[in-house]
């Protein structure tokens, strides 16, 4: 690497560390800035920044927002009583698009997995279980993705509020087994949402 100037290998070595960024592709995106107008490059640097400093966690649902509580949980047109579990903020977004959905959500931050050290505490189950502690709540649909690890995930939360006599539902089966919700197309996602059954 002492072919390339400091600050570019600096900005590869920072790249590289982005999910699915290779080698070769962080180089491409170095180069890319590098060539960018100072005014461009500066745009993203600040667009980088800005995404630290002025975004919270919502302190009801855990989306991420510029205003806690989040839009959804602030809106008394949605139904409270309704709360769907997913494991990242993208998942809100991709059920939102299938416009059907009208309670509000409960952000896991990941999906338990024991072989990497993701345990219960390290994802937002006990604010979970809080949650339906302290509300009345109706029903929790459990919109884990279709995959071994959204699958442990669900069975431990269902263990977990089958005390509260909360009525648990799962989204159907029909969203293509190992792949994320956020990449589900929005007529499957849809259909998988109303066609919701309940888990015994
Ligand atoms: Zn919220």
């Amino acid at each position: 690497m002492d072919s390339i100037a400091a600050p570019v290998s600096r900005l590869i070595d920072e790249f590289v560390k982005l999910p699915g960024v290779g080698p070769k592709t962080a180089q491409r995106l170095a180069y890319f800035v590098l060539r960018q107008p100072e005014g461009e490059a500066r745009r993203l640097a600040e667009a980088i920044v800005q995404v630290k400093e002025r975004v919270v966690l919502c302190s009801v649902c855990f989306n991420v927002t510029e205003h806690s509580p989040c839009a959804i949980c602030a809106n008394p047109a949605r139904d409270h009583a309704k709360i769907c579990v997913v494991e990242e903020p993208l998942d809100i977004t991709a059920l939102e698009r299938t416009n059907v959905y009208r309670g509000v959500y409960h952000v896991l931050h990941g999906a338990l997995n024991p072989i990497e050290g993701i345990n219960p505490d390290d994802i937002k189950m006990a604010e979970l279980v809080e949650r339906v502690r302290r509300n009345t709540i109706e029903e929790i649909i459990v919109a884990t993705n279709p995959n071994q690890l959204g699958d442990a995930t669900a069975a431990w939360i269902v263990h977990q509020l089958t005390p509260f006599h909360v009525h648990l539902t799962r989204l159907a089966r029909g969203l293509p087994m190992g792949g994320d919700l956020e990449y589900a197309d929005d007529v499957t996602l849809r259909r998988a949402l109303e066609g919701r059954r309940d888990v015994e």
